[in-house]
Parts: C-alpha cells; sequence; structure tokens
C-alpha cells in the first residue's frame, strides 16, 4: 500500500512514528521518531543494534535497519498523536532471514504461488492483575467456576471497553469480550484476517491491552501460566484458506463441512504438533498450561494430546463449524508472526503430501484421554519441543535454515537459563537424599 508518512502525518495529526519490530521472543522493539525525520526512515529505516534484542547476532553485527511497512500504520487510539509502524529488518543490504515478520511474509508467499491465502483469527487471553504483577487486581472476583462472570466483567468495564472501542475505532470488527475460565482472565474477539495482518493486529493487540491495563494502574499479563490451580492464556487461532475470494475449506459435502483440503491441512497440523510447540507454547511456563492437572474450575481448556475432534474443546483441532478449523494449542506467549507461519507452514506440508489426519475422536479427551492409546502425547517440556522443531525438515525448510538456527539457539539458551536455576522444591526433595 503506497501510503506518504510525512503527508500521513500532516493529515491525521501525527507527531511521532513508532518503528518497531518482533524479535524472535516475541518482544517489541522500537524507535520513536518525529514525524520531521519520518520521509529518510521510511526510506532507510531506523537503525537498532540486534544484539541488544533478542536475535541470533553478535555485538560486531552491522546495524539492523527496521524499515518501515506503511501499510501497517496504526495511530495509537489513547495517544492519537503516535503512529505505530510494523517494520522488517535489514542489515547489510539484505532482509533478516530470522526476522519474525519477514518469515510469515516468505511462507505466506509460498502459499500465494500454489493459490492460497490463509485467514486467521485469534482469541487472546490474558489476565487483569494488580500493577506488581503478584496477584490477580480484583479480590472480589473468587468464582470457582468464573467462566461469563457477568459482575466480574464489568468490574473491569472501563479497561476492557476503552480496549474493545480502540479496536471498534481501528475497524478490526470487534465484536464480543467476557471474562474467561480463570479468576482475573479476560477474552476479547476481533475479526479474522488474511494472515500477514492478524499477526500485525496481535502484536499491536498486546502491546495496546498492557498500555491501556496500565493506564488504568493494572497490569495486562498474556503469561501461559501464570497461576498453577488456574486455567492458563491459550491463544486459539482459526484457519481457513482461501483462493479467489472462496473459502476452499468449505464443502457441504465434507464430513463436519470441511474439505478435503481442509482435512490435508489438519493432517500436516497434526503431523507436526511436537515441532510446532516450539513455536505456539514457546516458553518453559508454556508447558505448565499443556498436560496441567485439572484446574479449579474443572477443565484446564489445553489439550494434552495430538487428536482432533467436531465441536468439542478437548481435543487440540476442533472442527466448530463449516469451512474452518480451531487450533487450540497455542498460548499468549507465541509469537504473532511465527504462530501463524508456523501453522501455514505445517497446513502446506500437509496438503503437498496429501496428509490424512485419521480418525476423527467424539470423545472427551479429559475423561477418556487415556483409552486413545495411540495418541501423541504433547511435549512435556520446552527442551523436548525444540528438540522435535530442530528435527523438522519440512518445518525447518519451510520457515528457512537461518531462522531456524537463529531460533533453536536462542530458545535452547532460554531452557539453560532456566535449567541453570536451583529450586526451592530441589532443596526440599534432594538435600535429605
Ligand atoms: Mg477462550
Amino acid at each position: 500500500m503506497a501510503i506518504d508518512l510525512a503527508a500521513a502525518a500532516r493529515e491525521r495529526g501525527i507527531t511521532y512514528f513508532l518503528i518497531s519490530f518482533t524479535d524472535l521472543f516475541g518482544t517489541q522493539r522500537a524507535k520513536l521518531v518525529p514525524a520531521a525525520a519520518i520521509a529518510e526512515m521510511a526510506r532507510a529505516g531506523a537503525g537498532f543494534a540486534g544484539f541488544a534484542a533478542w536475535l541470533d547476532m553478535t555485538p560486531a553485527d552491522p546495524d539492523v535497519m527496521a524499515i518501515p511497512d506503511p501499510g501497517s500504520l496504526i495511530q495509537l487510539p489513547w495517544k492519537p498523536e503516535v503512529g505505530w509502524l510494523a517494520a522488517d529488518p535489514w542489515m547489510a543490504g539484505k532482509p533478516v532471514a530470522q526476522a519474525p515478520r519477514l518469515v510469515l511474509k516468505r511462507v505466506a508467499e509460498a502459499a500465494a504461488a500454489q493459490g492460497w491465502e490463509m485467514q486467521s483469527g485469534v482469541e487472546c487471553e490474558f489476565f487483569l492483575l494488580a500493577s506488581d504483577g503478584t496477584a490477580i487486581a480484583d479480590p472480589a472476583d473468587r468464582q470457582k467456576k468464573p467462566c461469563y462472570d457477568q459482575s466480574a466483567l464489568m468490574r473491569r468495564y472501563d479497561v476492557i471497553s476503552e480496549i474493545c472501542d480502540a479496536m471498534l475505532t481501528l475497524g478490526w470488527g470487534a465484536y464480543q469480550n467476557d471474562h474467561e475460565d480463570a479468576n482475573g482472565q479476560f477474552e476479547m474477539n476481533w475479526c479474522h484476517a488474511p494472515a500477514l495482518v492478524t499477526a500485525d493486529r496481535h502484536v499491536f493487540f498486546k502491546f495496546m491491552a498492557k498500555s491501556i491495563a496500565e493506564k488504568h494502574g493494572l497490569r495486562a499479563t498474556f503469561m501461559p501460566k501464570p497461576f498453577l490451580d488456574l486455567t492458563g492464556s491459550g491463544c486459539h487461532v482459526h484457519i481457513s484458506l482461501w483462493q479467489q475470494g472462496r473459502n476452499a475449506f468449505a464443502d457441504a459435502a465434507g464430513a463436519l463441512g470441511l474439505s478435503q483440503l481442509g482435512y490435508h491441512f489438519i493432517g500436516g497440523v497434526m503431523a507436526h504438533a511436537e515441532a510446532l510447540c516450539a513455536l505456539t507454547n514457546p516458553t518453559v511456563n508454556s508447558y505448565k498450561r499443556i498436560n496441567a492437572p485439572v484446574t479449579a474450575s474443572g477443565a484446564t481448556w489445553a489439550p494434552n494430546a495430538v487428536t482432533y475432534g467436531g465441536n468439542n474443546r478437548t481435543h487440540m483441532i476442533r472442527i466448530p463449524d463449516d469451512g474452518r478449523f480451531e487450533f487450540r494449542l497455542a498460548d499468549g506467549a507465541a509469537n504473532p508472526y511465527l504462530l501463524q507461519a508456523g501453522l501455514l507452514a505445517a497446513g502446506l506440508d500437509g496438503i503437498s503430501g496429501r496428509r490424512d489426519p485419521g480418525p476423527r475422536l467424539d470423545i472427551n479427551m479429559y475423561t477418556h484421554g487415556h483409552t486413545v492409546t495411540d495418541a501423541r502425547r504433547l511435549p512435556l517440556n520446552l527442551l523436548d519441543a525444540l528438540r522435535a522443531f530442530a528435527a523438522s525438515a519440512p518445518l525447518r525448510a519451510a520457515l528457512g535454515e537461518e531462522f531456524a538456527r537463529a531460533y533453536v539457539t536462542m530458545r535452547t539458551q532460554d531452557w539453560h537459563d532456566y535449567a541453570g536455576q536451583l529450586t526451592a522444591w530441589e532443596r526440599e526433595t534432594t538435600l535429605d537424599c
């Protein structure tokens, strides 16, 4: 989209731009650039030291130049004099192959070369905590089954409605908000869009929810499992594949209204589930949400095994309606770009390999999962997921070797940081060995 950013600044009253890129761990890094300098920045990019972000670089590497995508411009609804721009990092005159937004663009281009466009919608769950992050902010939010709690939702009306109004202003098609299954937990929904648009909105949503919560003296967190006894924060993704304006997953004659193409896509996602976890469940904490014991509300709502079903929330994949499926594995820590890129790459592999997802399971996996003896279990920790990803030739090839190497290196360092902790549990259980 050809947008003259200097002209847009004059027309819309923008005095500053945030030129923002998202690193491998999903952290947004930005330079705040006055409108007077935006024309040059739009051409040459804003300079960053890559090593200072979560990128696999060294202090000796040249500057990363983040070149803004003018089509991604969003005026901060809570501070409209600032315009946010998603940017793509370049170094030494070449795109940075490990940069997550560029990884998604590459996979989307591979899909486009075959005539496909992935449409996706994300369901962001998050907690509103007291500003120090230690406890939920609302002491009255204590129901054992707090999901859809009207009073608890309305006690947070000022924050939730401000975020929702912002999404309406931005034209995202926001359509519902609720209190979720954990005390202090909320979810806000907006419409599906092409994967890159959804990913840009997803990173912006996280920034916006945190910023607006902060304005209200609260702290929004997307941490997958901030409290062991409460349901964790997932990030369910609804997926369909489109060709020339037609939903190629829709087929009235297919089982549950899903086409053969849709089932091959699901077959790919299932075949690569363990490896995908490295992207969709990218933190040490992620594995305390999946494979978790039952929470206070009665269910974790997170999958434990690689299975799919109809309109049944106990499976990794749910087919809730004609022409789309829901991937329920991902969590709030997933890098929005890598989440979309990983799913699309796995799905395309499923299509090219005509992968069969096997029979649908119409059982409650929480109570009868043990009866399914041939279902693969999800990885128990980040290291297992990273090893599965490192061993997945199709995903590595689709996402790019340079990205895969950088990601595994950085996340494995993260694992070693964790493994290097000496915990109170170890002392308690091992001191008298
Ligand atoms: Mg939910």
